[in-house]
């Protein structure tokens, strides 16, 4: 098989080994969730073509090792059947991660529903180099939005009510960072400490700590691995609606000035600040 060949069939998911005789599957999910039947699938395939087994990788992927060359047109029909998708490798959108979202008991977005959505648009898609996308519903940031090239986080800022507030200190006790004192029997927020995870709001009983602010922070260029680069953050919380047209115009900006195998962070830093601001026509840090 020429390089050609294997370019072309790592970019469907097909990673040839170290030992140059089998191949590693690598199946994409769709934030981290696949059907009963597709995981059934996925263990047929590892039964019949490999070695029995499959590993998670820690972008919500699966990979199914030993499958022999001449064997894959057969797994390919397979996943095909299963509607499965495979991928997430070379130059191209890499997949789209997310929290669990509104199952869980901090999420603040339905984070699942929008990795599905960009997912489905922009996945495989080829760019200059390697792009992940991370959604996490809340500060406590599962999915580490602001080392993904494209990332976002939900917040929710709250504000003490002086007049309806009772003192009760249960904000002071769900608050997981201290930022929230008893003071003269009202709840005073330190904003210095406050992640804005909206718990506060949540668990006041007397509904006197309200909801002042809510959005997504939107971090652009971050990189995880080799070398470190936080995201640059936009300012402005965004919207869940602007989510889907946001991502497009990172994705035109970095499609029409990155360098071939730069990352969005290096373009960033190589062109400056003001090219990404302009681009999206937004205050970036
Ligand atoms: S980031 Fe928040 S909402 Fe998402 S899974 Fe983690 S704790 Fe839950
Ligand atoms: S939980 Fe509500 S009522 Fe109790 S101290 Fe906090 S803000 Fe005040
Ligand atoms: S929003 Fe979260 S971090 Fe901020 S004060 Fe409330 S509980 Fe604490």
């Amino acid at each position: 098989m020429n390089k050609e060949e294997l370019r072309l069939l790592k970019l469907e998911g097909y990673m040839r080994q170290e030992d140059k005789e089998h191949f590693s599957l690598r199946v994409m999910t769709t934030a981290g969730n696949l059907t009963s039947d597709q995981v059934r699938c996925l263990s047929d395939i590892a039964d019949m073509y490999g070695k029995g087994y499959m590993g998670f990788t820690t972008r919500q992927c699966i990979e199914i090792p030993w499958i022999k060359e001449e064997l894959i047109p057969q797994v390919k029909r397979k996943i095909a059947e299963a509607g499965l998708k495979t991928g997430g490798t070379g130059f191209t959108v890499v997949g789209v991660a997310g929290c669990k979202g509104s199952i869980c008991k901090y999420g603040l977005i339905d984070s699942q529903e929008i990795a599905r959505k960009l997912d489905e648009k922009f996945l495989g898609m080829e760019l200059p180099g390697k792009f992940k996308i991370g959604i996490t519903a809340c500060p406590n940031n599962c999915v580490k939005a602001p080392i993904s090239d494209l990332g976002f986080m939900a917040q929710n800022e709250p504000k003490v009510e002086i007049d309806t507030c009772k003192g009760c200190k249960i904000c002071e006790r769900t608050c997981k960072v201290k930022a929230i004192e008893i003071v003269d029997k009202k709840a005073v927020i330190n904003y210095g400490k406050c992640l804005s995870c909206g718990q506060c709001i949540k668990n006041c009983p007397f509904k006197a700590m309200k909801l002042e602010k809510e959005g997504i922070v939107m971090y652009i260029g971050g990189k995880f691995g080799r070398d470190i680069r936080l995201g640059n953050r936009v300012i402005r919380y965004v919207n869940v609606d602007e989510i889907e047209s946001l991502s497009e115009k990172v994705i035109n900006y970095y499609k029409e000035s990155g360098k071939k195998g730069e990352r969005l962070g290096k373009t960033i830093d190589r062109l400056g600040i003001d090219s990404i601001k302009k681009a999206l026509d937004l205050e970036i840090n």
